[in-house]
């Protein structure tokens, strides 16, 4: 077992909305309505879920994913309220989201904000203020590479994390908090993330987030882990925090990593270019039938008459019949195939992707998936065309994620390039 936890950034889908006609309920209230992952299905797809105080106060630069009122909602009802949670077993952490912050040159909160701010939300785990440090080494002749004022800024951001650590757990004991603590370590290279953990434990700590893994390779982050284990203590807990592939996590048990975070499940289902579709076995690329209307490059060659918009507009609708066609009656896939060719050099045209969805139109597997959203969407959930089908592509990617951590793997997972 390892736990998953899934970072929050307010991914919420219309239960009303209709993918025939496309139209929403005209009562729908969005805050009380939408749905989050783990009210859709009846057993949430994930373990718990991560709240990042960047998120939820918004940066200088970027704006926030929360308005100031539904910020204010968060810190009065706390997490489990706010989330709608109820009785269902999922846990909840905070960490301060220093990605965000990763360009500045300290963190902009001090160890008394993060702490009111996990105590606000009542989180189960909270995680101690970290500076990530960008430039790691995968050469373990690690500072042959790195100029002078690089490593000292590294240095500097490390130390400063530990500081933080120190402090938090100080003020986590004095005040005899009830939250979990994480001590994070950061690093440049394996062994200065192996020298973080062992002056983690030595502060005693027993539950360690292991920082900016989202840039890193699996080799890397593997380098990492071995090089850890040198110094972990039997006890040690390890949370791998902001992991972009998941699926080769499984190994990483016997290093003592119990839990991780990531979005890639989610955002691969819209952001990636092949990979949009998971099963155990195989990532599948979704079927892009953008609409006339919300598509810039097609909307652009409308308004210099290179496109016909009606033409377009029929070759959309075309696409989007003849796949609802091949769900429910089945037959030949090739003349789609052509069209889908042909609706794609209008909106995108940049590579043909016919071979890519071939593959996706003849094993069809969103009739092979239980979960609620492929068996409520049907051959939707494969259609790459606005939030309501993408986002939900997302959570049932979170809950093939969430099912590969709680079972045995068959097979190893094969990507397509
Ligand atoms: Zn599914």
């Amino acid at each position: 077992m390892m736990k998953f936890f899934f970072p929050d950034s307010h991914d919420l889908v219309d239960p009303s909305f209709d993918f025939t006609t496309e139209r929403r309920s005209q009562n729908r209230v969005r805050h009380q309505d939408d749905q989050y992952a783990h009210e859709l299905f009846n057993e949430p797809p994930y373990s718990g879920i991560l709240v990042s105080k960047a998120v939820v106060d918004g940066t200088e630069k970027g704006a926030g994913k929360y308005t100031t009122a539904q910020r204010q909602r968060l810190l009065r009802l706390g997490v489990r309220e706010f989330f709608r949670l109820g009785p269902r077993f999922l846990e909840t952490m905070g960490d301060c989201g220093a990605f965000a912050y990763v360009r500045e040159k300290t963190p902009p909160y001090n160890v008394d904000d993060v702490i009111t701010f996990y105590l606000d939300c009542g989180f189960d785990f909270g995680v101690s203020v970290d500076h990530v440090i960008l430039g790691f080494q995968s050469d373990e002749s690690e500072h042959s590479g790195i100029d002078a004022d690089m490593l000292s800024e590294y240095r500097e951001r490390q130390e400063l994390t530990l500081e933080l650590a120190k402090d938090f757990l100080k003020q986590h004991k004095q005040n005899k908090l009830t939250f979990t603590p994480f001590g994070v370590a950061q690093g440049w290279s394996a062994k200065s993330y192996a020298d973080s953990v062992r002056k983690l434990q030595k502060m005693g700590y027993k539950h360690i987030a292991v920082g900016g893994m989202v840039p890193l390779k699996t080799n890397d982050i593997l380098a990492c882990l071995q090089r850890i284990n040198d110094v972990r203590k039997r006890d040690t807990q390890l949370h791998l925090l902001g992991v972009n592939r998941c699926e080769h996590l499984l190994g990483f048990q016997k290093f003592g990593v119990t839990s991780f975070d990531s979005t890639s499940p989610l955002l691969r289902a819209f952001k990636d270019d092949h990979h949009n579709y998971y099963t155990r076995s195989y990532q599948y690329s979704a079927i892009r039938v953008p609409q006339v209307e919300g598509n810039d490059r097609l909307g652009a060659q409308i308004r210099a008459g290179v496109v016909n918009q009606e033409k377009a507009r029929a070759l959309e609708q075309a696409c989007l019949k003849g796949l609802q066609r091949l769900d429910q009656q089945g037959g030949r896939v090739e003349r789609l195939l052509e069209l889908l060719r042909e609706y794609d050099l209008l909106h995108d045209g940049r590579r043909d992707r016919t071979d890519d969805y071939r593959k996706t139109l003849i094993d069809q597997p969103w009739k092979k998936c239980r979960c609620k959203v492929c068996r409520d969407l049907g051959i939707h959930v494969v259609i790459f065309r606005g939030a309501e089908r993408n986002r939900r592509r997302g959570f049932h990617n979170l809950y093939v994620t969430y099912h590969q951590f709680h079972r045995k793997p068959t097979k190893p997972v094969i990507r397509p390039h």
